[in-house]
C-alpha cells in the first residue's frame, strides 16, 4: 500500500503546548479506502492528530496533506468539512424528536444548505438517504423517533448522518465506547462497510474491537509513530507491549 495514493500524509507534524509536544515530528500516511486503526497510551496525541486534521489545532512544524492536494494547516475548519473531512465525536448529536429518516434528511440539508421541501423533493438526495440507510442496516427503524434509538443505533445513526454528506476521510474517536458486546461486533462490521466508500480513520481504546476488526493498526506514542502494520505483528511487538505494560 506505500506506493497507492494517499488520502492524507504528514510530514513531522509538531504540535507544542507551553513547550510540552503532543506531536512530536509525526510522520502518518494513509491510502485511500483504507480501515486504519491509531492506537496508544494515554496522552500518546491521538486525539491532537483528530485535532490537527479537521483544523482544530495547528501545528507549529510540518506538513498535512488531505486527497493529495488540500493544505489542511492552512485551510478554516468549515472549509475542511466541505472538503471532505468529517469527524464523529462521541457525545451523539442526533434530533432526539425527529425520525432516524429525518434525521438523515436534515443532515444531508446541511451540506447542501438547503433545508426543507425544496430539499425533500430531491430525488438523488433520497437515493443517498436510502443508500446510507442500507449500509448502517437503519431501514428497519426508519420511522422511529432518534430519541428512543438504543445507544448502539444512536451512534450509527450519527455515523449515517456523516455519510449522507459523503466526506472522504471519515474520523471517528471511539466509536464503540460504552457499547454492547453484540453493539460492537455489527459496528466492526459496519467500519469495514463504511471504508468501501470513504477512507476511516478510528482512534480506539478497545484492544479486543481492535484485534477483531483491524487490519491495519498505527501506534502512536509521546507524540511519536512507535510502529505500524498488521495488527497481529503491532500487538506481539515487544515495544508496544512495553508501552502499554510497563507504564
Ligand atoms: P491521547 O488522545 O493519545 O490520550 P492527547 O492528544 O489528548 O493524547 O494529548 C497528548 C498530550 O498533550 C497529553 O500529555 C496532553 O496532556 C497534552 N495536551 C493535549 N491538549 C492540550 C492542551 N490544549 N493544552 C495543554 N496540553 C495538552
Amino acid at each position: 500500500t506505500t506506493n497507492a495514493k494517499a488520502i492524507l500524509e504528514l510530514e513531522e507534524v509538531t504540535v507544542s503546548f507551553d513547550g510540552f509536544k503532543a506531536l512530536d515530528g509525526l510522520n502518518f500516511r494513509m491510502a485511500y479506502g483504507e480501515l486504519r486503526f491509531v492506537i496508544g497510551p494515554n496522552g500518546a496525541g491521538k486525539t491532537t492528530l483528530l485535532d490537527v486534521l479537521t483544523g482544530k489545532t495547528r501545528p507549529q512544524r510540518g506538513t498535512v496533506l488531505f486527497d493529495g492536494r488540500v493544505n489542511v494547516t492552512r485551510t478554516p475548519e468549515h472549509e475542511l468539512v466541505r472538503q471532505g473531512i468529517a469527524r464523529k465525536f462521541q457525545t451523539p448529536t442526533i434530533f432526539p424528536s425527529l425520525t432516524v429518516y429525518e434525521n438523515l434528511e436534515a443532515a444531508a440539508g446541511f451540506r447542501e444548505g438547503v433545508v426543507g421541501l425544496m430539499g425533500r423533493l430531491d430525488p438523488e438526495r433520497q437515493e443517498r438517504i436510502e443508500e446510507v440507510l442500507e449500509l448502517v442496516a437503519l431501514r428497519p427503524r426508519a420511522a422511529v423517533r432518534a430519541g428512543v434509538l438504543a445507544h448502539g443505533e444512536k451512534q450509527w445513526l450519527e455515523m449515517a448522518m456523516l455519510l449522507v454528506q459523503e466526506p472522504k476521510l471519515l474520523l471517528l474517536d471511539e466509536p464503540v465506547a460504552g457499547m454492547t458486546r453484540a453493539e460492537r461486533n455489527r459496528t466492526g462490521e459496519l467500519l469495514q462497510a463504511i471504508a468501501s466508500r470513504c477512507s476511516v480513520l478510528v482512534v480506539e481504546h478497545d484492544m479486543e474491537f481492535v484485534r477483531n476488526f483491524a487490519s491495519r493498526v498505527t501506534v502512536l506514542h509521546l507524540g511519536r509513530l512507535l510502529t505500524e502494520g498488521p495488527v497481529a505483528q503491532v500487538q506481539a511487538d515487544p515495544r508496544v507491549i512495553e508501552v502499554y505494560i510497563g507504564r
